[in-house]
């Protein structure tokens, strides 16, 4: 099976978050079950410079108005083909952000001109030659590549098989309706089963709707996604879209987080030397200028934002302090909340660091010295961070929603007797609820027979990409099967 996947990022290129993770390892993990996917992407000029002696595939005189060409590399296994477009990518800024932190004012363009590349591919093969590489299925990720779908839809080629994957709802590419005579679509694709969303233009909407099957990154999610509470206003559509709706975890690479191998930690371990894992919790401890003792050490490695419950941990820092615990945070985003952990820092010298900024080796350090990761997301379709936790011993203490409810097993008496537990969990976002599982998370620290009993079986517990990409595998076998291939 040959699969074109479409992403506004991918690791190891270019990454704001756990999308690109997933873009990057989900098509080495389909390689190993027989399924060839290319992967289209954005030429930002970080690509760019990987791509001296790329394969021009295809030129394009107008996509949408703009000139591109479609470039083909090798990369870390990923057969990528580049969306080389400069007037588009070649920014100074960030993958979506100006220098000033706003949104590119036509990102509406940018990544309509993406899909469109997408969907040009997929129904006239990558070189527009009868005989070239063409795709039996689409898999599109996000509002970035949620017009590829679409574009095919209302193209006048058949149509080729799609899946579009959410990966958190909260982004869906709204636009002013004025753009929509620019997407060159006919009239009737702003209507309310296609574009149009209250009056204006919805990437995501559009693509929710062309798109053959919907999954997105976790069951827990993909129940969650049906209710006000979490749809953002796309739980009607969703709701009538449920029969092709599914949730699948998303795994990590683990050669790349492996605690055995990963050489940016000070002390490589398994969950048989655990010991040696107090090594890289006191380069840590001197990283962040924080007391060494016998307290557990937690850590957050996160965006500093809302929907983390970033404040709601603020609010209960001081008393985390006061039972002998320090606290590690790596991360950055909003300024109010950076500014509340370095009050923390500045009221806490010892017990609380603060590293803000984004520091991929530092990232991995922090699952390998912590005792435990706090993740209090109001909202987590899928989460990373618990899982890189779990495979590192950094026992995740996590808001049970989305994947984090998915992942983790909380150490209730019931999940510890029957040596199950691998994590701490706790219910609705207050500070109350965070605050109450920090106290067990610290309880159990202090038993270390009971602690260590928890990491060893996070450890064990499967967080490779081999059970997902299976389910992904099928998935696209199912959809090809309605379709009669
Ligand atoms: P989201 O995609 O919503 O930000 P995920 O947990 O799915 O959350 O993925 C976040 C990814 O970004 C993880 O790989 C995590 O390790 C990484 N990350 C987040 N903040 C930082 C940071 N400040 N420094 C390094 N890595 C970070």
């Amino acid at each position: 099976m040959q699969v074109l996947s479409v992403a506004s990022e991918v690791y190891p290129l270019v990454k704001t978050g756990g999308l690109a993770d997933v873009a990057g390892a989900l098509p080495l993990a389909l390689g190993k079950q027989g399924i060839a996917v290319k992967t289209l992407m954005p030429g930002y000029p970080a690509v760019m410079r990987l791509a001296a002696d790329a394969v021009v595939r295809r030129t394009f005189g107008s996509l949408l108005g703009v000139e591109a060409r479609i470039l083909e590399i090798t990369h870390q296994g990923l057969d990528l083909l580049i969306l080389d477009c400069p007037e588009l990518f070649d920014r100074a800024g960030g993958l979506y952000l100006d220098t000033d932190g706003k949104d590119y004012s036509d990102n509406w363009r940018r990544f309509a001109v993406l899909s469109k590349a997408g969907a040009l591919i997929a129904q006239q093969g990558l070189s527009g030659d009868p005989g070239g590489w063409r795709p039996d299925l689409v898999h599109v990720h996000d509002w970035q590549a949620a017009m590829v779908p679409a574009f095919m839809r209302y193209a006048d080629e058949a149509e080729v098989p799609s899946l579009i994957t959410i990966h958190n709802i909260a982004f869906q590419g709204v636009f002013s309706a004025e753009i929509f005579p620019e997407l060159e679509l006919p009239p009737h694709a702003f209507s309310i089963d296609g574009l149009e969303y209250y009056g204006s233009v919805s990437f995501l909407k559009a693509g929710l709707q062309a798109s053959w099957e919907i999954s997105t990154v976790s069951p827990s999610y993909a129940e969650e996604i049906l209710t006000p509470e979490f749809g953002m206003g796309l739980e009607g559509l969703l709701s009538h879209r449920a029969a092709n709706l599914t949730g699948i975890v998303n795994g990590i690479d683990t050669d790349v987080w492996n605690p055995q191998t990963d050489r940016l930690l000070a002390a490589n371990y398994s969950a048989a030397s655990l010991a040696s894992r107090a090594e890289n919790k006191q380069r840590l401890l001197e990283r962040f200028a924080l007391s060494g003792d016998d307290g557990p050490l937690f850590c957050v490695v996160s965006r500093l934002t809302w929907q983390k419950g970033m404040d709601v941990l603020a609010e209960t820092i001081d008393e985390l302090v006061a039972q002998g615990a320090k606290l590690a945070v790596l991360g950055s985003g909003d300024m109010a909340l950076e500014n509340a952990f370095h009050a923390a820092a500045a009221r806490h010298p010892g017990s609380v660091g603060v590293v803000s900024a984004y520091d991929e080796p530092l990232s991995h350090l922090m699952q390998a010295g912590s005792d435990a990761i706090v993740i209090p997301s109001r909202f987590e379709p899928c989460g990373l961070t618990q899982l890189y936790g779990l495979r590192y011993g950094c026992v995740p203490v996590v808001a049970r929603t989305g994947g984090l409810n998915d992942t983790v097993i909380d150490a209730s008496p019931a999940g510890l007797s029957a040596e199950a537990a691998t994590g701490i969990s706790f219910g609705a976002v207050t500070a109350e609820n965070l605050s109450r599982a920090l106290r067990r998370a610290v309880r159990l620290f202090k038993d270390q027979n009971i602690w260590t009993g928890i990491q060893k079986q996070g450890m064990k517990s499967d967080v490779s990409w081999n059970s997902s990409a299976a389910l992904y595998a099928g998935l696209f076998s199912e959809i090809l099967a309605r379709k009669g291939l």
